[in-house]
């Protein structure tokens, strides 16, 4: 709220302005425990929801013209690129556009499945949206076609057994030794992956698989199943219960799925400011690249917008560290393009890079203010970040608590493209409004909303749109965004070990008296 309402004041940044301002927003010595300064904060207040908005919009409207989404390897995703490149490129950034390949998956219409005998049954699907599940679905990278042949049993475990992965179906080759080619195989979720399963099938000459769910609690809904690399023959995941019917007696089912399943070519943007020592280097990211199933407003509009809106605003002002900002691609599919970044920059670099800050989903309407737990004192889930990483976490609790605003923590679970740079070392911290987790009763108490309900009804859906965005949590996070990359840009004391033990640097800058890194001649 502190954000929007300061809104005008500085809202645009001069040439002129920009210039002046260095010499107070850096601080006057380096300090323990970086805070904005009153110049700092001026900048800071520049930056406001208005403008992520306006982005935003534009996003939704890029979605719209392109068959309502921005997905990786499709023109929504390649206008959306087009749209952040162009904007860099005027805000004064270096920018460059990383190719990589990817296995692309759509699926182009809803799937059938329906026994013809005994006693026909039409299966209730589950439509590309997802929007409602139904007792079976396409599995992701499912080949395409339509298929009728009479069902094959492969090694299943019914009743179910005592505990998950009794069943092995399809996990060895030896499971279809009995198996008649052209028949359509019907599996059971356990013990390994379903690719291996699915392929297994496919070497035995199964027209298609269909995979259902194991049976325990807890293992009976319809699988919403990803085979992570394509497979040629159409693959489907059922409930438990679809299992269980079609194996009780020899069926004869007809089957069709419509699916685009093949490899592609996307592109991480990435921009460089033209200020800063380019030896620390502060990076900021968030993946453009939507679900096939909706526009990805929230998921992850929201962070790339603001990662925009910040980047504009300080395109023109020479920090001290140089300021890197990444729109990744395909991070819906795996975190392949923050994972390519990383695996292929070189080790130098890498080492240069001193955080990595990571906003993805920061709108919900039933938002947290959750911020990663960079130093695990939650105790829960994954361990705590490469040190430094608790000293971010701290950055966004105290701007958080000046607003006298709640929030919690979330736990670095690599679901996100923090992943690879932590996996490297690098100190990482971010914020995270919620995705389909329910928020609790504790949570409602600090943030308002609903108790019991997802934080993002509309997550992975087709109206994930701009009315899926909650002002207040989007206007507080992007004051946490702006604050974090104006404190880290123009710090002297970065977090993590290596550059506090640049006792020579420090004291060279503080005896200079203006210490306009970037500028000084000594
Ligand atoms: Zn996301």
């Amino acid at each position: 709220m502190r954000i929007t309402s300061r809104r005008g004041a500085y809202r645009v940044l001069t040439m002129a302005a920009a210039l002046a301002l260095p010499l107070s927003l850096v601080p006057a010595a380096a300090q323990a425990d970086p805070g904005p300064n009153t110049a700092q904060k001026r900048l800071i207040d520049s930056i406001t929801a208005p403008a992520v908005k306006k982005h935003l919009q534009a996003l939704q409207t890029i979605a719209n013209a392109n068959g309502g989404n921005r997905a990786a390897g499709t023109s929504g995703h390649a206008a959306s690129r087009d749209y952040v490149v162009s904007k860099l490129k005027k805000a004064g950034y270096t920018v460059t556009v990383q190719p990589f390949d990817f296995a692309f998956f759509e699926e182009k219409s809803t799937a059938l499945l329906e026994r013809t005998s005994p006693n026909p049954r039409v299966f209730a699907p589950t439509p590309p949206d997802g929007s409602s599940v139904g007792e079976f679905s396409t599995m992701s990278y499912s080949g395409s076609g339509e298929v009728t042949g009479t069902l094959q049993n492969v090694d299943l475990v019914l009743p179910p057994g005592p505990t998950p992965s009794s069943s092995s179906s399809g996990c060895e080759a030896s499971d279809f030794a009995g198996f008649t080619p052209g028949n359509i195989a019907l599996l059971q979720r356990g013990t390994c992956n379903f690719v291996v399963k699915a392929q297994n099938a496919q070497a035995a000459g199964a027209a298609a698989a269909i995979i259902f769910n194991e049976g325990q609690p807890g293992r009976t809904e319809t699988l919403l199943g990803n085979l992570g690399e394509p497979v040629s023959i159409p693959v489907l995941g059922a409930s438990f219960a679809v299992g269980q019917e079609l194996a009780s007696a020899t069926s004869v089912v007809h089957l069709k799925t419509d699916t685009i399943s093949e490899i592609r070519t996307t592109h991480n943007v990435i921009a460089d400011s033209k200020w800063g020592d380019p030896n620390k280097v502060v990076m900021s990211g968030a993946h453009l690249d939507s679900v096939p199933a909706g526009p990805g407003i929230n998921d992850d509009g929201s962070g790339s917008a603001a990662t925009l809106a910040v980047a504009e605003a300080l395109g023109k002002v020479p920090t001290r560290n140089k300021l890197r900002f990444a729109w990744w691609s395909a991070e819906e599919l795996g975190l392949l393009g923050s994972t390519e970044y990383v695996d292929t920059l070189p080790a130098a670099d890498l080492a240069k890079i001193k955080l990595y800050l990571n906003y993805d989903m920061i709108g919900s309407t039933n938002y947290a203010f959750k911020i990663y737990d960079g130093d695990n004192s939650d105790a829960v889930g994954s361990p705590a970040g490469p040190p430094g990483s608790d000293e971010i976490e701290k950055l966004f609790e105290k701007y958080f608590d000046t607003l006298r605003q709640g929030h919690n923590g979330t736990d670095f679970d690599g679901r996100s493209d923090y992943g690879p740079f932590i996996a490297t070392g690098i100190p990482a911290g971010g914020l995270f409004t919620g995705a389909e987790g329910i928020k609790t009763a504790e949570e409602a108490a600090l943030f308002g909303g609903t108790a019991g309900e997802p934080y993002d009804p509309c997550y992975h859906q087709a109206c994930d749109t701009t009315a899926n965005i909650n002002d207040k949590a989007l206007a507080l996070n992007t004051g946490a965004i702006a604050t974090a990359t104006v404190v880290y840009g123009f710090t002297s004391d970065l977090p993590g070990p290596d550059t506090r033990a640049a006792a020579t640097t420090k004291r060279a800058v503080t005896s200079a008296g203006a210490d306009l890194q970037g500028r000084s001649k000594g």
